[in-house]
């Protein structure tokens, strides 16, 4: 199914976000991770792409066709275009088509400090309009705090829309711990004529360690309640994942109630997270 038609259905689309496992057994290990998806009915599942091939990347195709076929959940590839070529962007349509993929996450992708080899794809941008003649049902990446690269919220807006204008069908969003700097960042998005839906993505805090990481890469910002239950548990790293997947549970029922196009949640392949969620919802 396209995902743009799960938001035209006029239902808040749940969807889980999933990675090709590490390992030499990546499809047998992602198995383990649909079976326990598959069960919630999610609108879609996506699958994380890396083209620097970090842990399995390469395998996103694989791992999505899987989802499909096997526990019959709707996949989204993600793509991303930094350093690729036209035709390797064209052999990857080619996989995904084969394997009967309708859906793709058309991204950058983050810069390669030092191994910037092909100049062909400078923004993600440049990718979607390709995507979208290849047949394919397209979403695109926003940043509600702004992308991390990107000191210039203004601008970074006018990104989002040229995104939009080049073919983007949806828009799935970077994570963030702050629901009102989201709602602050959708109301500046319609303003700026950003039309199609826009899914809030949430990934919980399971540990010190992982949220400093994730605050650092994507320039999320801590308010003062996350800030508290880390110092509170802190030394108790069972309490502390239950501590951040209550307050994701929390962030999506507030996000729910405020009407938003659609609820993605990074569940780190962990479908215990997924499950928590989706009953958080009902
Ligand atoms: P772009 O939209 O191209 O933006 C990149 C930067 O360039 C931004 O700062 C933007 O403001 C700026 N920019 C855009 N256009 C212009 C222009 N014309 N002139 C000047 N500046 C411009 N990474 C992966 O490697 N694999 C994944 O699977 C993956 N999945 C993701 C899923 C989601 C939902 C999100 C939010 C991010 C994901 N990422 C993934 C990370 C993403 O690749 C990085 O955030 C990357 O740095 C930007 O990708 P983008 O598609 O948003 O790029």
């Amino acid at each position: 199914m396209r995902i743009s038609d799960c938001f035209a259905a006029g239902v808040q689309p749940l969807s889980f976000e999933t990675f090709p496992p590490k390992g030499d057994l990546p499809v047998d290990q992602a198995r383990n991770v649909f079976a326990g998806l598959a069960p919630l009915d999610p609108a879609f599942v996506s699958v994380t792409y890396s083209a620097g091939g970090s842990g399995n990347s390469g395998r996103t195709v694989e791992v999505a066709q899987c989802a499909k076929d096997e526990f019959g959940l709707n996949a989204m590839a993600h793509l991303t275009c930094i350093n690729a070529t036209r035709e390797s962007i064209q052999a990857q349509f080619d996989a995904m088509r084969g394997a009967g993929l309708e859906n793709v996450l058309a991204l950058r992708g983050d810069v390669p400090a030092d191994q910037l080899v092909n100049h062909e794809f400078k923004y993600a941008v440049d990718l979607i309009p390709l995507a979208r003649e290849a047949g394919f049902c397209v979403g695109a990446a926003c940043y509600p705090e702004g992308h991390a690269a990107c000191l210039d919220t203004v601008a970074d807006m006018r990104h989002m829309v040229a995104k939009q204008s080049a073919g983007a069908q949806f828009f799935v969003s970077q994570l963030f711990f702050d629901n009102q700097a989201a709602l602050r960042f959708l109301d500046r998005a319609r303003h700026a004529g950003i039309s199609v839906p826009i899914t809030f993505g949430i990934m919980p805090f399971l540990s010190k360690s992982q949220i400093t990481r994730m605050v650092f890469m994507c320039g999320a910002s801590l308010p003062a309640p996350v800030v508290k239950l880390l110092a509170r548990w802190e030394h108790d790293p069972a309490a502390l994942r239950q501590a951040g997947i209550d307050y994701a549970c929390q962030q999506f029922v507030d996000l729910a109630a405020q009407g938003v196009d659609g609820l993605h949640v990074y569940i780190m392949n962990q479908p215990d997270i997924a499950a928590r969620v989706t009953e958080a919802l009902r």
